[in-house]
C-alpha cells in the first residue's frame, strides 16, 4: 500500500516522513541515542514508541556511575534527581544468612537512585523531542524494509505511514526488532526470570526509610527488594523459567509463601498487603554479534542486556545509545568507520561482565543440589541463537 502524504498524519507536518536516522524503541536507549544526534549533529532523527509508558516499569536503581552519562546528554545531576529516591546503599544475603551492606558512602561519587521509571523515561523522552527529534508514539510497527533506505511502516490509531531513513538504530528492548529480523547472531547465557510484585504507598515504609535494595538467596533463585520514590515498593524473585513453572511461582499466593520463608525478605513481606500489580519478565542475559558496518546497528537490552543483579541495564542504555548515535553519525555522514569499534566493545564488555557474574554466582554454595545454582555454575550452557 502507498503512503499517505505526510500532511495527512495527525500531528505530522510535510516532509516529516523522511529523516536520516529512525530510533525504534524510545527507553533510555532510544531516548540517549536522540538526544546525542539532535544535540552533536544536524541529522534529522525520528524516535519511535510502540506504547505509552506505564507506572510498572522494570529497573530501578542505578549506581552514581549514572550522572556522568545524565550530564552528556545535558541533564545536570541537580535538575532531575529530585524527583528519584537517593540509594544509600545494598544490603545483600548472599553465601551466607547474615546480611552484608556495601554503602555508596566509601565510593566518592555519592549516592545512586532508586528511579521512578516513568518519570525518568518520560523526561529523556521530552528533551529528546525538545532537542527536535520528532516522536513518534504510539505506533505499531507493520514492517521493515530495506533498500537503498529504509522503509518503516508504521500504524498510528486508524492511520498508516512510512517513514523512510538512511539508518536505523534498534532500541526495543529484548525484544531487539531489527537483531532479529537482520537474523544477528545473538549469544544467550540462560533463561532467568524475574516475577515483580508492586506494592503501593503506604505499605511498609522500613524499605523506604532505609533506602537501600535487599538481594537475599533461596534454593531457586534470589529475591530483590527496592524502595521506589513515593512511598511505594517492587518486590521480585529471580529465577529459571523451568523453575518458575514447576513450582507455581507465577501464582500470587504461592509466590507470597516462598517469600513469607526467607529470612530478611520474609519479614518486611509481613509487613506488606496485596501487590498493586505482579509481572513476569525475561531477564536473561545476551549479547548480539552487531553488523561490522552496516546501515543499522542495536543499542540497550537489543544489543545487550545483563542479570538484574548486576544494576548494569540502564547505564549501559544510555552509553550505547550515545555510542550508537556515533555509529549512526559515521555512518550517514562518511559511510561508515566506527561501527567495528563500537561491536568489539559491546562483546568485551559483555565478556568482562559474564566473568564477574560467574565469579558472584559461585559466592553462594549453600545449596549445592539445586537445579537453580548448579545452572549458574555450570557455565549456564552458553549458546548461539538466531
Ligand atoms: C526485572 C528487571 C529488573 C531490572 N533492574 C534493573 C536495575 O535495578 N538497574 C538497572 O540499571 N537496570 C535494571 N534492569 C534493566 C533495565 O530495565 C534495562 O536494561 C533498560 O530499561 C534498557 O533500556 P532500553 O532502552 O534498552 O530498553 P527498554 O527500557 O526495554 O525500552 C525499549 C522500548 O522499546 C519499545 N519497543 C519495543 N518494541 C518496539 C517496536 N516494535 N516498535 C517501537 N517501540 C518498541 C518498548 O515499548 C520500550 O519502551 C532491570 C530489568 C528487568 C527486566
Amino acid at each position: 500500500m502507498a503512503a499517505p502524504a505526510a500532511a495527512d498524519i495527525g500531528g505530522a507536518r510535510a516532509g516529516d516522513d523522511e529523516v536520516d536516522v529512525i530510533i525504534l524503541g524510545a527507553g533510555p536507549a532510544g531516548a540517549a541515542a536522540a538526544i546525542t544526534l539532535c544535540r552533536h549533529t544536524r541529522l534529522r532523527v525520528a524516535l519511535v514508541e510502540r506504547r505509552l509508558f506505564d507506572p510498572f516499569r522494570p529497573g530501578e536503581t542505578v549506581s552514581p556511575a549514572l550522572f556522568p552519562l545524565m550530564e552528556y546528554l545535558g541533564i545536570a545531576r541537580a535538575g532531575f534527581e529530585e524527583r528519584h529516591l537517593q540509594s544509600y546503599a545494598h544490603a545483600a544475603a548472599w553465601g551466607g544468612d547474615e546480611l552484608v551492606v556495601r554503602d555508596f558512602l566509601f565510593n566518592g561519587q555519592g549516592s545512586g537512585l532508586h528511579l521512578d521509571r516513568l518519570a525518568f523515561d518520560s523526561m529523556l523522552l521530552e528533551q529528546a523531542g525538545q532537542l527536535g527529534a520528532q516522536i513518534v508514539q504510539p505506533a505499531e510497527l507493520l514492517g521493515i524494509t530495506g533498500g537503498a533506505r529504509w522503509a518503516v511502516a508504521l500504524r498510528q490509531g486508524e492511520r498508516k505511514r512510512t517513514l523512510g531513513a538512511a539508518y536505523l538504530i534498534d532500541c526495543s528492548g529484548r525484544s531487539s526488532v531489527m537483531v532479529r529480523q537482520q537474523q544477528c547472531p545473538v549469544l544467550q547465557t540462560d533463561r532467568m526470570v524475574g516475577v515483580y510484585a508492586y506494592y503501593d504507598a503506604g505499605q511498609a515504609d522500613a524499605p523506604e526509610r532505609l533506602q537501600r535494595t535487599l538481594v537475599e538467596t533461596t534454593a531457586n533463585g534470589w529475591f530483590y527488594l527496592a524502595p521506589l520514590p513515593g512511598g511505594r515498593t517492587a518486590l521480585a524473585f529471580m529465577t529459571d523459567a523451568e523453575t518458575l513453572r514447576t513450582l507455581d511461582l507465577l501464582d500470587p499466593d504461592t509466590w507470597r509463601r516462598h517469600a513469607l520463608a526467607s529470612t530478611h525478605i520474609g519479614a518486611l513481606v509481613r509487613e506488606l498487603g496485596a501487590p498493586q500489580a505482579f509481572r513476569q519478565y525475561p531477564v536473561h542475559s545476551r549479547v548480539a554479534r552487531l553488523p561490522a558496518n552496516a546501515a543499522w546497528t542495536a543499542a540497550g537490552d537489543a544489543a545487550a542486556s545483563f542479570d538484574p543483579v548486576s544494576s548494569l541495564g540502564i547505564g549501559h542504555a544510555l552509553s550505547s545509545g550515545i555510542h550508537a548515535a556515533r555509529v549512526a553519525q559515521a555512518y550517514v555522514e562518511q559511510g561508515g568507520g566506527l561501527g567495528e569499534g563500537y561491536r568489539q566493545s559491546l562483546l568485551a564488555h559483555f565478556q568482562s561482565y559474564a566473568t564477574t557474574r560467574r565469579a558472584l554466582y559461585a559466592n553462594e554454595q549453600r545449596w549445592p543440589g539445586a537445579g537453580f545454582w548448579q545452572r549458574r555454575l555450570a557455565q549456564e550452557g552458553e549458546r548461539a541463537v538466531a
